[in-house]
């Protein structure tokens, strides 16, 4: 009932060269891809990944945006300059952000309602630290950190938008969570979804899993009900890997 969609988030790698390589050995590798593929690269690479995207149905995705519109906000980029960019997603309130640059939840509700209200699809990314998972808080907090994201947009916009569960333990670690661990959490956000905006709401949102997802364990995530789709980091970044996560099924 609702799309796959599978995200590349490519960090702090791949200049334009390599932008447009990595590219061009995926294209032919997703081309039957049932799931929407999104490929989240450095902005300085924008230009170049959407001359190599040409005749591909792949999405060029950002990993940040300002909610200002314009200004004295050094380094940071609106939402008008990635859609000239030809960015159709962006990602928003990566735990990286949260922990090296002062992300804060409001600040993902900014980032989020600027991106909306310009027609940017946000990946909105929300998780629990180890210790929090630990203690029992994660139901509690990735509650917390969605409904505080999904303020002040209508029923309408929250459907459209897609959220990662990406616990932060699972990041980079190569530690991923169980299947059954993941979509219990997933199905917590969308229960808190659905008790304040309604089943027709909560049906249409895709959450995606993130954290250490790969060719090995795509199948086993994918498979589970609430799971509907995979932010994907360290394998993103080999054309054949991604592809295989990319063509889960
Ligand atoms: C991420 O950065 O969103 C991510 C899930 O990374 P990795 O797949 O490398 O854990």
């Amino acid at each position: 009932m609702r799309t796959p969609v599978i995200a590349g988030n490519w960090k702090m790698n791949k200049g334009p060269k390599e932008a447009a390589e990595l590219i061009n050995e995926l294209k032919p590798l997703v081309k039957e891809a049932r799931a929407t593929v999104v490929v989240c690269v450095p902005a300085v690479s924008f230009a170049a990944a959407k001359t190599a995207l040409r005749g591909s149905k792949i999405k060029l995705g950002a990993q940040n945006v300002h909610f200002k519109e314009s200004g004295a906000f050094t380094g940071e980029l609106s939402v008008a300059m990635l859609k000239e960019a030809g960015v159709e997603y962006v990602i928003i309130g990566h735990s990286e952000r949260r922990q090296y640059f002062g992300e804060t939840d409001e600040t993902v509700n900014l980032r989020v309602r600027a991106a909306v209200a310009g027609g940017l699809t946000p990946i909105i990314c929300v998780g629990e630290k180890k210790e929090q998972r630990e203690a029992g808080y994660t139901d509690a907090l990735v509650t917390y950190q969605t409904m505080i994201a999904l303020s002040g947009l209508s029923a309408d916009q929250i459907k459209k938008v897609i959220i990662a569960y990406e616990p932060v333990w699972a990041i980079g670690t190569g530690l991923t969570a169980t299947d059954e661990q993941a979509n219990e959490t997933i199905g917590v956000i969308r229960e808190a979804i659905r008790q304040k905006y309604g089943k027709r709401v909560s049906d249409k949102v895709r959450i995606q899993y993130g954290g250490s997802m790969n060719p090995k364990n795509v199948k086993g995530l994918m498979a589970q009900s609430e799971i509907d789709g995979g932010l994907i980091g360290g394998a993103s970044l080999k054309a054949a890997d991604f592809a295989q996560v990319v063509n889960f099924d």
